[in-house]
């Protein structure tokens, strides 16, 4: 990884980067497809950074809880390959789908086995197997963030996990057409169930970049013991880095430079490997459903710094 020279300054960096998600005000619009979202400030927004030697910085409502959504994605996908048993890239790919994360389209040419884990088709796959290899899937995710977070208070909101099963059509025509192809270990209600338990879960920056740092870790958990071996990690961080951001991925890797997950409750966690995990946060979209502040605030934070993985 490139370095600047001099002492970092890491907070200093993050006021840089908020400075440029200031400067996106007024763009953008809050989810609310998924109506309990509709209600976030849509002004809002924090930074965290976690360094790998147990540095934790901050700016703006860095603390603040948000529905993670497509975030969770990255910690499911991990907690299935922790498993020695799993069989999951049968079921599931590695490549971009250039398509909404919410298409229906591809798994029709592609016989029920969705693009991959980050899409919503490929996520539904990935929380069937977690379900089957831990019996709570959604549980299993919220553990993790709790312990690496050491947050015990984090947990799903039970009105975005009720507003997402009500509104939830997509979702459902998705899980059932993979059963129809074979491609689900467990019944379609559970695994919509545990799905939008997992999504709806209420995180901070500070919690989700503390979390993420298992991956700047190369695998290594924040109690310093291994959660995989740091070649999962690495393969981890190359699907985040080709698919992390929805039909925006390549625009994402353009203009940040790092692997990343976004989700629509605004919230990107990026990965520095061997430096930090960072995490922003901003309510407001783009068309492709990333945050317009936390992609703007990223991209600053890379330029700033000379930090990338290229
Ligand atoms: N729970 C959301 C959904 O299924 C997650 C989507 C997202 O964050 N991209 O639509």
């Amino acid at each position: 990884m490139q370095m600047t020279s001099g002492p970092t300054d890491y907070q200093e960096l993050l006021h840089t980067a908020m400075a440029a998600a200031e400067r996106t005000a007024g763009q953008g619009r809050v989810a609310d497809y998924i109506p309990a979202l509709a209600t976030a400030d849509p002004n809002a927004f924090g930074m965290a950074l976690a360094t790998v030697d147990g540095d934790l910085h901050g700016v703006g409502d860095w603390e603040q809880s948000f529905s993670v959504q497509s975030v969770s994605k990255l910690f499911s996908l991990a907690l299935v390959l922790t498993h020695r048993e799993h069989q999951l890239w049968r079921g599931v790919g590695r490549e971009p789908s250039g398509n909404p994360f919410n298409s229906l389209v591809q798994l029709e040419k592609e016989n029920g086995i969705p693009r991959n884990p980050f899409i919503n088709a490929g996520a539904l796959v990935v929380t069937d197997r977690l379900q089957s290899l831990t019996g709570d899937a959604a549980g299993a995710v919220r553990d993790f963030l709790r312990q690496e977070s050491g947050n015990p208070l984090l947990d799903t909101d039970p009105v975005v996990a009720a507003s997402e099963a009500e509104h939830g059509h997509r979702n459902a025509a998705l899980a059932h057409f993979i059963a129809s192809h074979g491609n689900l270990e467990n019944p379609v209600e559970t695994v919509l169930d545990r799905y939008y338990a997992q999504c709806s879960i209420a995180a901070s920056c500070r919690d989700l970049a503390l979390a993420g740092r298992f991956l700047a870790r190369h695998g290594l958990r924040a109690d310093g013991s291994r959660l995989m071996p740091g070649s999962d990690a690495k393969r981890i961080n190359a699907v985040l880095l080709t698919c992390g951001a929805y039909d925006a991925a390549g625009e994402f890797a353009f203009r940040v430079g790092l692997p990343g997950k976004s989700g629509v409750g605004g919230g990107i966690v990026a990965i520095l490997p061997g430096r930090a995990a960072v995490c922003a946060w901003g309510p407001s979209l783009d068309k492709v459903g990333n945050s317009v502040a936390a992609v703007a605030a990223l991209d600053a934070f890379t330029t700033a710094s000379g930090w990338s993985v290229f």
